[in-house]
């Protein structure tokens, strides 16, 4: 980290893609004052100040820091794909001195903004507050702090412990709670220790085959409940929801965002459109688990299942003009790591229906949108914070480049560069 450079950056003569969509503008400049980016344009028409540190991109690619939806910071990244969840005996503070290690991670992969989901005993808000006051590096974090789940949920973790595919892991402890009373407590205690949104799983998943992933969990009531004491707050609320069912109670209830959403219908995208809804998909959480060969076969043709109502659903939502953001489940089981699985997702999102320009909007303007941040960073323009990355190569021709770290030369987080691969 270079605390002490000079506050006037200019980053001249790369290739911008700027996040929004727009045609790549060859030789820009950026101009970055202290944490924002003051101007942006065509070398030769933006004026660089005298003094200004210059960073050399020419021959390179500029743009925004990647941006994922969906992580969870209670798992750490492991070649042993099913630890997803844990090993059974970390404990919260085993799970929190890893989370230091997996958001410093993020900045090494050119990540920098999340979104957690869902994290045992806060962590993730801790982490975000470490963070902000510089105590440790890592990315922007918005924060759900502990997601909320009911009993026999598809997050509880005294069910999970059962899993037979999952020996020798543990879901770590979400709140799980029943009934009106204790939804108002929960969404309450969120907010006032810090949440920045409320996380809930409102489905059934797909991680063994005895999982009910149509079946709504929660009651309309409770949803209704949960999301409009939320809202009330201020606060925006996000949902796990598979079946396209519970996905419309949970659009009618006000949810900011849809995450997977893999069983949509027609109607449940319109209502995505029509409400201002983000899609997550999390294609590569389905892959995965699909690829593991020790998964029990029932499971395995869910998992399968899945993918194919998953990249429909991803089709879907584009032809409606639904905002897609990308998301990984970076940290559940099979997409654990930390770091690849952001690329793997944008790969994903490439070959199931998207563009390659697409895929980084999905992954830039619209996530920053998506997790309320989009006033800030997601595109290179004036005003944002310089949240932006330098490339050797062109994802435009080779979305597999964000897959080779070496590829990713530079990494700035609020015009401080945290990566500098030489
Ligand atoms: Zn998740």
């Amino acid at each position: 980290m270079e605390s002490m450079s000079n506050p006037i950056k200019a980053i001249k003569g790369g290739t911008l893609i700027d996040g929004t969509g727009s045609e790549p503008l060859k030789k820009s400049v950026i101009i970055v004052e202290d944490s924002k980016i003051i101007e942006v344009g065509s070398e030769g028409k933006v004026s660089i100040p005298s003094g200004a540190e210059i960073i050399d991109a020419a021959k390179q690619i500029v743009m925004p820091g990647l941006i994922d939806c969906h992580t969870h910071l209670y798992s750490y990244a492991s070649s042993n794909k099913a630890t997803g969840f844990g090993l059974i005996e970390w404990s919260n503070i085993d799970r929190a001195i890893r989370a230091v290690v997996t958001v410093k991670t993020f900045l090494g992969a050119g990540i920098t903004s999340i979104r957690d989901v869902g994290c045992c005993a806060n962590i993730d808000i801790a982490i975000r507050d470490a963070i902000n006051a510089g105590f440790i590096p890592g990315p922007r974090v918005v924060a759900c702090g502990e997601g909320l789940t009911i009993t026999g949920g598809h997050v509880d973790s005294d069910k999970h412990i059962r899993f037979a595919a999952f020996e020798n892991i543990k879901i770590p402890n979400f709140k799980t709670i029943d009934g009106v009373t204790e939804v108002l407590k929960a969404v309450r205690q969120q907010i006032k220790l810090g949440a920045d949104w409320i996380k809930f799983w409102a489905t059934g998943g797909v991680l063994e085959a005895t999982e009910r992933a149509h079946a709504q969990e929660f009651s309309d009531e409770e949803i209704n409940v949960l999301v409009g004491e939320a809202s009330r707050a201020g606060v925006p609320v996000c949902v796990h929801a598979l079946g396209a069912d519970t996905i419309k109670i949970c659009i009618e209830a006000g949810v900011k965002s849809i995450e997977h959403g893999i069983f949509s219908d027609d109607e449940s995208i319109q209502m995505m459109k029509n409400n201002d809804v983000y899609l997550v998909p999390t294609l590569i959480a389905y892959d995965l688990l699909s690829k593991d060969e020790n998964l029990p076969k029932a499971t395995y043709e869910v998992a399968r299942g899945a993918i194919i109502a998953h990249e429909k659903t991803i089709k879907m939502a584009k032809k409606a003009g639904v905002k897609i953001a990308m998301g990984t489940d970076s940290g559940s089981p099979y997409t654990n790591i930390h770091g690849e699985c952001q690329a793997w997702e944008m790969e994903l999102m490439a070959t199931r229906g998207l563009t390659e320009m697409e895929s980084i909007v999905a992954t830039t303007k619209t996530a920053a949108e998506c997790i309320g941040l989009g006033d800030k960073t997601g595109t290179i323009e004036p005003g944002k914070f310089a949240d932006l990355i330098i490339l050797d190569g062109d994802p435009l021709q080779d979305i597999k480049l964000f897959q080779d770290k070496n590829k990713i030369k530079t990494v700035m987080k609020g015009g401080i560069v945290y990566v500098k691969r030489p």
